[in-house]
Parts: C-alpha cells; sequence; structure tokens
C-alpha cells in the first residue's frame, strides 16, 4: 500500500484538505485522533502512562489532559518519554488499519511528522501551508486559545521551508476554492506517478 504522509504546522488546514483527499476515495488516518483514542483504550498505555506520571494521570478512565500537558509544559523530557510509550501502539495500529483498506493509496495526517522522523515511512509527503496570520485567525475562531499560545506551538514546529524542501507536493490552503483544484491536482499526480493511470 502506498502511504501518503500528510503534515503542516499548526492550523494550516491539515484535517480540511484530509477530508477533501476522503471525498475522493481515499481513506484517511488521523495520527493524533487515533493516539488520543488510544491512550484512552489500550490498557498496556493505561498502565505506562500511569507509572509514568502517577495516578491522576487519569480521571473516570480518562486521560487527565491538563495534568500531563502541566508536566510536559515545566519538563520537556515527559514528552519523549510519553510518545515512547505512545508512538510504537500507534505505529502498530496503523499498520492493522491499512492491512484493512482497499484504495490506490492512503493518506496519514500527522501534525509532528518530520520532526520525529516520521517521514522516513512514507511513500510520498504532502505538506499543507497557509499564511500565518490567516492560520492565528481561523485556530482563534475555532479554539479557545490565545495568540501568543498559538505563537509558541508554532516555534516549536518545524519551518514551512523546511517541510517544503523535504516535501514532494505543496498546499497552500489560503483559500478553500484554490485548496480544493489543488487537491485534485495532486490526487491525479499520485496516480500517475506510482502507475495506477
Ligand atoms: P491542527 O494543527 O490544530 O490539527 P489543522 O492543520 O488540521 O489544525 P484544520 O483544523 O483543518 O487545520 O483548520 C483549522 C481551522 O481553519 C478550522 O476551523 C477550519 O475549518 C479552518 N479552515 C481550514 N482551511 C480553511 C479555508 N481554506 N478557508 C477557511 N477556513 C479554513
Amino acid at each position: 500500500m502506498i502511504i501518503v504522509g500528510l503534515t503542516g504546522g499548526i492550523g494550516s488546514g491539515k484535517t480540511t484538505v484530509a477530508k477533501e483527499f476522503n471525498l475522493l476515495g481515499i481513506p484517511v488516518y488521523i495520527a493524533d485522533e487515533e493516539a488520543k483514542k488510544l491512550m484512552n483504550r489500550s490498557k498496556i498505555i493505561k498502565r505506562k502512562l500511569i507509572q509514568l506520571f502517577g495516578e491522576k494521570a487519569y480521571i473516570n478512565e480518562e486521560l487527565n489532559r491538563p495534568y500531563l500537558a502541566n508536566i510536559i509544559f515545566n519538563d520537556k523530557s515527559y514528552l519523549e518519554k510519553m510518545n515512547a510509550i505512545v508512538h510504537p501502539k500507534v505505529a502498530k495500529h496503523f499498520q492493522k488499519w491499512v492491512q484493512k483498506q482497499d484504495a490506490p493509496y492512503v493518506i496519514k495526517e500527522v501534525a509532528i511528522l518530520f520532526e520525529n522522523g516520521g517521514d522516513k515511512a512514507c511513500d510520498f509527503i504532502i505538506t499543507v501551508v497557509a499564511d500565518k496570520a490567516l492560520r492565528i485567525k481561523r485556530l482563534l475562531k475555532r479554539d479557545d486559545t490565545t495568540k501568543e499560545k498559538i505563537e509558541a506551538i508554532m516555534k516549536n514546529q518545524w519551518s514551512d521551508e523546511q517541510k517544503i524542501n523535504k516535501s514532494d507536493f505543496v498546499i497552500n490552503n489560503n483559500t478553500f476554492e484554490t485548496t480544493k483544484l489543488q487537491v485534485l491536482r495532486v490526487h491525479n499526480d499520485i496516480l500517475q506517478k506510482a502507475g495506477i493511470t
């Protein structure tokens, strides 16, 4: 199966673009969402996260996100430790999911792809970009957040230039109409490169 990684900075429009691919019949795996589900479902992950963060890591069987976020904010090494527990399980879950798909290729949406070396497991990579001011405006509308928080996250991610340099395709998501056209073009390019058409 051909794996197409879909990435981009916070609020660039990854999920919006992924939905467009899905409308073309392409299965989409949203890695962050699946990781969140596994953190609540998998007994092994739960046990290991409780070992790492303590009993307060879960409240009523649900991951206590604010508690974890606070610990990670004060000591970044906890993020690596948490990823070392969660990422291998998500990778396995993804492999199982891929085996069930019947399509010319699949899309794996991953916010932090290059930063974790996840690009190596992809056949093609699409990076979604949009102007920074537009991303901030869209995120302020979508989430209960602040400009400062968004900018702090942006600083921790690779720049668009770094991502573009290592990508096969770039989709500029400044306007929805042009995004749709680019998705169609990239879809056809992937099919052609993969020798499917
Ligand atoms: P995150 O980094 O948080 O995972 P994301 O990259 O997946 O975000 P989306 O959730 O797709 O980004 O988009 C962020 C917000 O911007 C959403 O509310 C979405 O509806 C809006 N949005 C995305 N693309 C466009 C567009 N082309 N025109 C208008 N609004 C858009």
